[in-house]
């Protein structure tokens, strides 16, 4: 069986990490809590499994008070990908008005230059949806997602993704909601902790994931591979993928057709 590093799709490091730091980490989708902390990575190609993204976390008050749209979507440019962003009800001190200023102009810039967004929406399930309704984005990928059964399907059909937290992985929603084609698997690993554990925690949840599938812990890696390949694709984003990745996200069959309409 040749190898198939773990994917993760939604993870955060420290940017202060060197190269070598980070060399164990897995293909990782990296999200930045704050512009400041993406401008260093839109000058950096460093690391041959790593795709950076630009972000804005709505927990995060200073970073959400000091947004700049013009900055925003110069990095957005120049990275493969926009996350974290997203909509918090329920702990964030960010006040509502500030967190949709800051999502919208993501969600338009995301339109227009065609990125995936790794979206958070804990307790803002609702409004998330809502907003994507109002400005239908090319490939949302929902992070750590815990919206209810009619939510799920509502966001299926709006064409989401789904990155997988162990949190939240055993309900049921992924196994009677989700088409597998729309699943992806992630840590969100936090920002201090150390990047060679990802892997064992991705392997975590492929496991809890292979249990709702009925498939084995292999498939579930495939699978995360496939979908992957599928949205870089769609979204178009390999030229801004570090080289290894997007060969390695070429090499990927298309999973098609999107079977929404079954659910
Ligand atoms: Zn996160």
């Amino acid at each position: 069986m040749d190898h198939l590093p773990s994917l993760d799709a939604h993870a955060h490091f420290d940017p202060r990490r060197t190269p070598d730091e980070l060399q164990d980490a897995g293909a990782v989708l990296a999200m930045t809590l704050s512009l400041d902390e993406a401008t260093g990575r839109a000058n950096a190609d460093r690391e041959p499994f790593i795709a950076w993204g630009v972000g804005c976390h709505p927990r995060k008050i200073e970073a959400q008070v000091k947004f700049d749209p013009d900055r925003f979507g110069a990095l957005a440019e120049r990275l493969p990908i926009i996350g974290e962003v997203g909509l918090d009800t329920r702990w964030s001190r960010v006040p509502l008005d500030v967190q949709l200023r800051t999502f919208r102009t993501a969600f338009q810039v995301a339109a227009k230059l065609s990125r995936p967004v790794s979206i958070h929406s804990y307790s803002a399930t609702r409004l998330v949806l809502d907003e994507l309704r109002r400005t239908p984005v090319p490939v949302p990928i929902l992070h750590w997602w815990t919206g209810n059964a009619t939510e799920t399907r509502e966001a299926v059909a709006l064409g989401c993704y789904f990155s997988v937290h162990s949190a939240v992985a055993r309900r049921s929603v992924f196994r009677t909601a989700v088409p597998p084609e729309r699943i992806l698997v992630e840590s969100d690993h936090g920002w201090a902790d150390p990047p060679a554990a990802i892997p064992c925690r991705i392997e975590w949840v492929e496991h809890l994931l292979s249990v709702q599938l009925q498939r084995t812990q292999r498939q579930v890696r495939e699978l995360a591979w496939r979908n992957f390949g599928d949205l870089v694709r769609e979204a178009g984003i390999a030229p801004l993928l570090p080289p290894r990745l997007a060969k390695r996200a070429a090499a990927q069959p298309p999973v098609a057709p999107k079977t929404a309409e079954l659910f």
